[in-house]
């Protein structure tokens, strides 16, 4: 798939725009604070209607103004589509071919972004919420299903949670309707869990590959799943999750009680990336960490065309300059020619441009994107 033309509204410093993109690369340049990642982030906007670096959405409202808009036309392999999201200090709206979406996970997958960026080596280094974050936003914008679970679940988790805190503090005492409450939860955290597992081993796989050819050292790179109840197994169906976690509530029931709070579930798991059987979060070093990062990025980009035949688009804010040209090189010859590529720098010597062949390059001033000399 391909974002073919871009168009935003008071969207941060950015001045009104419309764009048409080329369908492999396209380089903006520009120094700090111009508005690079604004412009990569409302890419990433249009796409997962979240940005990558807030939670909060009125942040992306230019200053001084109500709303914002992001508007794309993306090509894909079968059809072409029109999509819209609307920003207001009250919430967000999408369309489709301009048919206004009720749900958003009617929305959500229609156009497909991997983001990367250096903070992404948090991914390695951060907490564990970070990477769980991760596998929300990312199998989320894959699976429909996947982000209805997720999503369901917090949504229960928190029912339960404030439940117990009344429990705890003697303002309520139906253990029943706890039980009612442990049922539901259950049963929703086993879609969860059972799809965590079946993503992470494709992603395992795809970034053991992305891995070998990025990096020269010959080191294994391993992913692995750590869902938060000790005795689930890759093996069991949902059914055995749900039951494998009811009766892990059942047992703690008194403690969750006492303590106010759900104590496990898909909210405490955590995933770790491991380079010859070592843990890279304690023990790998920078650059290694970054070249994981990578790979999962890349294994993201397979992970999308294994489930929906399409290639995502790549947005590659400020890391280029960072990896040396054989990196460079390797990176760009991995996904050569399959996803449209969007790369922010602030120096076009940073970036070998031997490699890419006929990018599109823009410049980026004081929030005013223009099509550079260079091209
Ligand atoms: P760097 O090279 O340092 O990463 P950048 O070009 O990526 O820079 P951006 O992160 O895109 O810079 O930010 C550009 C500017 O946008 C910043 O100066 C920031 O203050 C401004 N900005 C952020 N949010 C808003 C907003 N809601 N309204 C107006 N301007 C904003
Ligand atoms: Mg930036």
């Amino acid at each position: 798939m391909y974002l073919k033309q871009f168009k935003a509204q008071h969207y941060r410093n950015l001045q009104e725009f419309e764009l048409e993109f080329d369908p492999n690369v396209n380089i903006f340049i520009g120094k700090n604070a111009q508005g690079k990642t604004n412009l990569l982030e409302a890419i990433y906007f249009l796409a997962l209607t979240r940005s990558h670096r807030t939670n909060s959405d009125k942040e992306l409202i230019a200053f001084g103004d109500e709303f914002a808009n992001v508007y794309g036309h993306v090509y894909k392999s079968q059809v072409d589509l029109t999509l819209r999201v609307l920003i207001t200090k009250k919430g967000k709206k999408v369309w489709l071919n301009r048919v206004e979406q009720a749900k958003l996970s009617k929305y959500v997958g229609q156009l497909n972004a991997i983001l990367f960026s250096p903070e992404d080596l948090e991914l390695i280094k951060g907490a564990p919420a970070l990477r769980r974050r991760f596998m929300d936003q990312e199998f989320g914008q894959i699976n429909a299903e996947y982000l209805y679970f997720a999503s369901k679940y917090k949504q229960v988790l928190q029912q339960k949670n404030n439940y117990l805190k009344q429990l705890a503090k003697k303002e309520a005492h139906d253990l029943l309707f706890l039980d009612v409450l442990s049922d539901q939860l259950a049963g929703v955290a086993a879609e969860v869990v059972v799809r965590r597992y079946q993503f992470l081993t494709y992603l395992d796989e795809f970034a053991q590959d992305a891995y070998k050819s990025i990096s020269s050292s010959g080191e294994e790179l391993k992913l692995r799943y750590h869902p938060s109840v000790a005795d689930v197994s890759e093996q069991d169906d949902t059914e055995i999750v749900y039951h494998k976690l009811l009766a892990n509530f059942k047992q703690n029931k008194q403690l969750e009680i006492k303590k106010g709070t759900t104590l496990v579930g898909p909210h405490r798991d955590d995933i770790s990336f491991e380079l010859d059987g070592k843990d890279a979060h304690l023990y790998g070093s920078q650059g290694q960490q970054r070249t994981i990062a990578l790979s999962i990025k890349l294994a993201e980009i397979q992970l999308v065309h294994q489930l929906t035949s399409e290639y995502p688009l790549l947005l590659l804010d400020d890391v280029m300059s960072e990896l040396d040209h054989e990196r460079q090189g390797a990176l760009l010859s991995y996904i050569h020619g399959k996803t449209q590529t969007f790369i922010t720098t602030t120096d076009l010597a940073g970036i070998s441009r031997e490699i890419i062949k006929k990018p599109k390059i823009y410049q980026i001033n004081s929030g005013k994107i223009r099509l550079a000399k260079e091209n």
